[in-house]
């Protein structure tokens, strides 16, 4: 029997362990550091074909169809005026038991803890050291307890804490100068937006994206992207994000972005700074990392969950078929990814008169160009 500690029970630690569950020489024990994983935030995630897939395999169609949405179309909007400037039809990559969803988050997370058994998550455990023995891995938590395993796979996070360790604190995440605001919006009030849509507004420095969470509730995810610098002791106050003065002084810098029918009716609003990887920890024979704890992507492709799940996928094959090329063929993924979410961010925060201009103009054409979407996205959405 191979013992595999997983730190983290997000998206990915969780996905990974429940491929593991299917094959009886692995026992997985996920080592997370909250109480309890929140499953009560009602935000939403967006998940591409590519991680539908394989999430079916673990049986996520089975999930009751009024939790889930499948959206058509991707709708443009430019902020300035309002208006649409094209659309994308993300359901051409759809297929009848695997289609482009959006969904609540906790939704996501609720279906993958419950997938396992109780006892493989283990609560209120912090990594604390990681030391190799021979062929085998100690880990050593905050609360003085070991555990001794065969692979190690890290799956804490954008600020991994497992990676810091492994590299000596020397790979560290950036400040990507923006900062996520996020929110709900009843239906109500989306004005003449199409409901049954993914709805993108890019403006100056600034994009937001309005979507349906679910067949139900009637509520709608709002998720923007804002320029916004901050100082180094900003950066280090964790509280600042949850003060109402900070969250007022993004209100005021929304109020010429967003109409002030959206604006008024956002409820549950959250804000936080986004940090994305620059550097890559290479695999270390039986030490992994996934998720946002190998790379993380500035949030313009909406990819980072679905890569997760991608990256968990490919780890489990490599792992039980002993293959070595884990690291090299994820990286070059990333790769690719990475450069598509940094061009539509900058494609989306455009403020140039003569870059807007070509931006629409190359938005209405490629949009509806085949070979090109073909490339740009059916690459990664039918992985
Ligand atoms: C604004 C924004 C919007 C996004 N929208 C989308 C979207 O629409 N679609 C999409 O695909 N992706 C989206 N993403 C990205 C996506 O949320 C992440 O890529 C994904 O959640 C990463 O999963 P993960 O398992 O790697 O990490 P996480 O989900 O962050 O989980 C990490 C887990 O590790 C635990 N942990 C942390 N430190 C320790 C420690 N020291 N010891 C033990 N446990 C620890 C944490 O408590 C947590 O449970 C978005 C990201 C942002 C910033």
């Amino acid at each position: 029997m191979k013992k595999i500690g997983i730190i983290g029970a997000g998206i990915s630690g969780l996905f990974i362990s429940n491929l593991f569950k299917e094959i009886p020489n692995y026992e997985v024990t996920i080592f997370e550091k909250k109480q309890s994983i929140e499953l009560e935030e009602g935000y939403g995630i967006q998940l591409s074909t590519n991680s539908i897939k394989l999430l079916n395999k673990i049986g996520f169609n089975e999930i009751e169809k009024k939790e889930k949405f499948n959206p058509k179309k991707i709708d443009f909007y430019e902020i300035k005026n309002q208006k649409k400037i094209s659309d994308l039809n993300i359901s051409e990559y759809n297929s009848e038991d695997c289609k482009y969803t959006t969904m609540k988050r906790s939704k996501l997370l609720e279906f993958l803890k419950n997938s396992l058994n109780e006892e493989v998550i283990k609560y209120e455990h912090n990594i604390e050291k990681i030391e190799k023995k021979n062929d085998q891995i100690n880990l050593t938590f905050n609360n003085k307890l070991n555990f001794i395993c065969d692979y190690l796979i890290i799956s804490d996070g954008i600020f991994s804490k497992g990676k810091s360790l492994i590299s000596d604190n020397k790979i560290q995440p950036i400040y990507n100068n923006s900062i996520a605001i996020r929110g709900k919006i009843p239906m109500a009030n989306l004005n003449n937006l199409n409901e049954m849509n993914i709805s993108l507004f890019v403006g100056h420095d600034f994009h937001y994206v309005i979507y349906p969470i679910d067949k139900r509730s009637g509520e709608f995810n709002f998720i923007g992207v804002l320029k916004h610098q901050l100082s180094i002791n900003e950066l280090n106050n964790y509280s600042l994000f949850e003060e109402k003065a900070f969250i007022d002084e993004i209100k005021k810098k929304l109020q010429n972005k967003i109409s002030s029918s959206i604006l008024s009716k956002l409820n549950n609003i959250k804000c936080f700074p986004v940090f994305v990887s620059k550097d890559f920890h290479k695999s270390i024979k039986n030490i992994h990392l996934i998720g946002d704890a190998f790379f993380a992507f500035p949030p313009s492709f909406a990819q980072g969950a679905s890569q997760s799940i991608e990256g968990a996928s490919e780890l489990f094959e490599s792992i039980i078929n002993n293959k070595t090329d884990f690291y090299r063929n994820r990286v070059s993924r990333v790769k690719m990814i990475n450069n598509r979410s940094k061009l539509n961010q900058f494609a989306f925060h455009a403020s140039n008169p003569i870059v807007v201009f070509l931006r629409n103009i190359g938005l209405k054409i490629l949009t509806k160009n085949k070979t090109f979407l073909e490339n740009y996205l059916g690459k990664i959405y039918k992985n």
